[in-house]
Order: C-alpha cells, then structure tokens, then sequence
C-alpha cells in the first residue's frame, strides 16, 4: 500500500515523499482514515512507529490554507524536547500550505508576545499542557483556544503518568478553554494503560481504539 492509496491531498503526499516516507506505517494506514472522517480516535502505537504523521497528516489534510481563525489544531506533548520535534515534522509535512504553527517555549517570551489578538496569525500550537495552562489561568487569557478543531495528546500514557491528577486537571482546563461545537480529540499513547483508556471512554463520544 502507498499513501497514494488513502484520500489525502496530492501536496500532503508530495511531502510524505520529500521526507522519505514511501509508504503509510500500520498505524498511520488505522489512524489516518478515521481521523479523515472526523472521529475520535485513541490510538496505542509504540515510539517509533509513525505515529506523529499519523495524526498530523489527517490534521493537515483538512485544515484549509492559512486563515485569520485563530489556532485550529492543539497538539500536547509531554516534554519540550518533543514539541519541538513535533513541530518540525510538522513544517515538513505541511510545506507549501503556508500555514503558521506556533511552539510555546518559553513562558515569559510567549505572555508578552502573543495576545488573545495576536493569536489570530497562527493556525497550529505545539505545546506542552504545563505551558499551555499557564498562559490560560492569565487574567485575561494571554491567547485563544475557541477556535481549536483537533486536538492531539501525544504520549497520553507518559502525561497521565506526571501526576494523574494534575494532567486531568490541566486537560479539563483545556478543553474549557477549547470552545469549539466541533472540538474533537485524538489520544496517542505508547502502552495501553487503564488510566488512559478510562478517561477516553467518559470524554470522547464516538471513541474508535486502534492498537498496532
Ligand atoms: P514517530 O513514531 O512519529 O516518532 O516516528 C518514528 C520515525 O519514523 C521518525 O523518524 C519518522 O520520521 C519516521 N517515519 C514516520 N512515518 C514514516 C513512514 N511512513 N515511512 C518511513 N519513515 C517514517
């Protein structure tokens, strides 16, 4: 199978070419299609097994070239370290498409920077949910998530694991925040884990579970 197979935009395939990717990886022929149909989706893939394309692809897909919305898509990772990573697979993958993703770094460069207003220029946020809630709890909220159509949570089972009840606190706060009728939410994790599993089933309507 080639990615030539799956319904995804000609420019999007041109990039999976130019960064070497021949053909869809297990998980990125499960995840792709569902989250092309709009359903949410939790998705046990182990580090290195494409799993970043599988969710940006789909995301990048439907998103419409650069648009004065606002941040349309969230993706959460764990740790800085793979934000970054996220968000140059990200430029990659979207080439062409003009689109502004934005990475939260660092706080105090961030608060000053970007407004509720000037969150407008950026079409994706990589973040991590620690960042992300800080600029939240501002008064008034240093940016905007009312316009957030996809949101990711990459390695859920490592962000369930810093604290439990911290990461479930931040994610409610951010789903808050992520006011959108049609907000809906795809969960990666490495492992299966219980913890994950349970918060999938009572917040995502609809869920579809893929394992590879
Ligand atoms: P990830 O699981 O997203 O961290 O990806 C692991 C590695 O596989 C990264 O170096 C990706 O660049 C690479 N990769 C992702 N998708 C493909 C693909 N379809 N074909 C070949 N390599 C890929």
């Amino acid at each position: 199978a080639s990615f030539d197979e799956l319904p995804i935009k000609t420019d999007v395939i041109e990039n999976l070419k130019n960064c070497g990717y021949k053909e869809p990886t297990a998980i990125q022929k499960q995840a792709i299609p569902i989250m092309l149909q709009g359903r949410q989706l939790l998705a046990c893939a182990p580090t290195g097994s494409g799993k970043t394309a599988a969710f940006l692809v789909p995301i990048i897909h439907s998103l419409d070239g650069p648009q004065k919305q606002g941040f349309r898509a969230l993706i959460l990772c764990p740790t800085r370290e793979l934000a970054k990573q996220t968000q140059r697979e990200c430029v990659r993958i979207s080439e062409g498409r003009g689109f502004r993703i934005h990475i939260i770094s660092k706080i105090g460069k961030a608060l000053t920077q970007y407004g509720p207003k000037s969150s407008q220029k950026f079409d994706i946020l990589v973040t991590t949910p620690q960042r992300l809630c800080y600029l939240l709890k501002q008064e008034p909220p240093a940016l905007s998530l009312n316009n957030i159509q996809w949101i990711v949570v990459d390695e859920a089972d490592k962000l369930f694991e810093l604290g439990v009840h911290s990461f479930r606190e931040q994610l409610q706060q951010i789903l808050q925040a992520c006011s959108h009728q049609h907000r809906k939410i795809a969960m990666f994790s490495a492992t299966y884990t219980p913890v994950v599993a349970k918060w999938c089933c009572h917040n995502m309507k609809g869920l579809i579970r893929v394992t590879v």
